[in-house]
């Protein structure tokens, strides 16, 4: 079977599912390839940042948060080995699972339009066209524009030849679970965000809803050895090492049967065009974890993206104008808060150099001087969303025949 669409996306993270609600909304024909059917699982600290929210607003998505329970966190606790230091967030961030928040986005991309593959794996690409299986069954879709939204590690990463594939010295690996609170305990309260330092690694706990606890750590890979892979035995060597892991851990029991462990983790620059493709999200460019702003930059790196998509729609000479276009934008917005990220994740890293920088934090400035530095603010991205909502231009000549889209 043959099928002709404007865009292809690949892969419904959060990065796909809001570029093709984005271009469907404006009339596009979106087909929306992703390999797993939801609701899934993935590997995430699942803080929401609140720079995400004003597009969430806009696609009527805070109120599902708000239905379901989402809990608003208000403030961040760095934990060291000895030492602690709490301060406000700039503005009011929410916790909530990747199991719901993935699914509402997908959803949404496919009430504005976007034709959903949900099952179906991109087995190879082009800069137009992309075959897809499911089962023994094969798909070929021709696109005009190819979107790479498959996350940070994927099949296509080795196949365009990016170099961060071959970096086997600095690899991390991300590990989860859900938990609930030991009825008895004082643990976290439901507006905090934990992060707690580990060598070579950091943890993140906080709420999510349904009163679930969300602990979710990121380790370099010489941390594991020995492990075999086998999570509850590292968590139990952590629990060990720092009595304040101890202290936390025992506040909680498990509410799923196991732990999730992530793809190689790996922060090397990577080109948000690469071969004739436009990447979002983490196939573009990965911001250290310990932000918690990833989702974030996945959602608005398809803000970015989507106008310049429908400009290309409408004038294909364009290509090479728009290429260069998104690179620099994408660049002047997230290479800034990518580096901070590095250099906070490297103090976080160090449970003794983290000790001595907290000797000095007091009150909410120098807290929130770092968060700022790693995300944009809430009225930027409203500015740009209102942009994109309010142009009534470049609703596309969809490949299918007549234009579609909002009425
Ligand atoms: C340990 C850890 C903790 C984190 N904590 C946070 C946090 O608290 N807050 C935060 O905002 N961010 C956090 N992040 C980062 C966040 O998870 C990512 O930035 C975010 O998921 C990126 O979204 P995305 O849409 O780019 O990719 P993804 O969410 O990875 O989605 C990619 C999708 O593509 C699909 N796919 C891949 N290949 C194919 C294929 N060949 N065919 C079809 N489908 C395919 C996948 O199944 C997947 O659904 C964390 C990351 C890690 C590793």
């Amino acid at each position: 079977m043959e099928v002709n669409v404007d865009v292809a996306v690949i892969g419904a993270g959060p990065a796909g599912s809001v570029l093709a609600a984005l271009l469907a909304w404006r009339g596009a024909r979106v087909a929306l390839i992703e390999r797993t059917t939801f609701p899934r699982d993935k590997v995430c600290g699942e803080f929401l940042s609140y720079d995400a929210l004003p597009l969430l607003e806009r696609l009527n998505l805070v109120d599902d948060l708000d239905h379901h329970g989402s809990p608003t966190i208000r403030r961040c606790r760095i934990v060291g080995r000895h030492r602690q230091y709490e301060f406000l967030l700039p503005e009011p961030a929410r916790g909530v699972s990747r199991l719901l928040l993935d699914d509402l986005l997908f959803r949404k991309a496919v009430a504005h339009g976007a034709e959903p593959w949900e099952g179906w794996t991109a087995d190879s690409i082009e800069a137009h066209s992309v075959a897809l299986s499911r089962n023994g069954e094969h798909v070929s879709i021709a696109a005009r524009v190819v979107a790479g939204a498959w996350g940070r590690w994927g099949r296509f990463d080795a196949q365009l030849g990016r170099a961060f594939v071959r970096d086997r010295a600095h690899r991390n690996f991300g590990f989860k679970r859900h938990y609930r609170r030991e009825p008895a305990s004082a643990a976290l309260q439901h507006d905090v965000i934990e992060l707690h330092s580990l060598g070579r690694g950091y943890l993140g706990v906080n709420d999510i809803e349904g009163g679930l606890t969300n602990i979710c750590g990121l380790v370099h890979s010489s941390r594991l050895a020995g492990h075999r892979g086998r999570w509850e035995s590292f968590v139990d060597m952590l629990r060990a090492e720092e009595p304040s892991l101890e202290t936390m851990y025992s506040a909680y029991e498990p509410a799923q049967d196991d732990f999730l462990s992530s793809e190689p983790v790996i922060f090397r620059a990577r080109r948000p065009v690469e071969g004739g493709l436009f990447m979002a999200g983490d196939a573009s460019g990965v911001v250290d974890p310990l932000t918690g702003n990833g989702m974030a930059m996945a959602i608005q790196s398809a803000l970015l993206l989507a106008p310049l998509l429908l400009r290309l729609l409408a004038n294909g000479a364009q290509r090479a104008a728009i290429e260069s276009e998104y690179a620099v934008a994408h660049a002047a917005m997230f290479r800034p808060r990518i580096a901070w990220s590095r250099r906070i994740a490297g103090l976080l890293s160090h449970p003794t150099a983290l000790d001595n920088a907290l000797r000095i934090a007091r009150g909410n400035a120098i807290g929130g001087f770092l968060v700022r530095r790693t995300r944009s603010d809430h009225a930027a991205v409203a500015r740009l969303a209102d942009v994109f909502f309010k142009s009534a231009e470049g609703r596309v000549q969809s490949a299918g025949g007549a234009p579609v889209g909002p009425s």
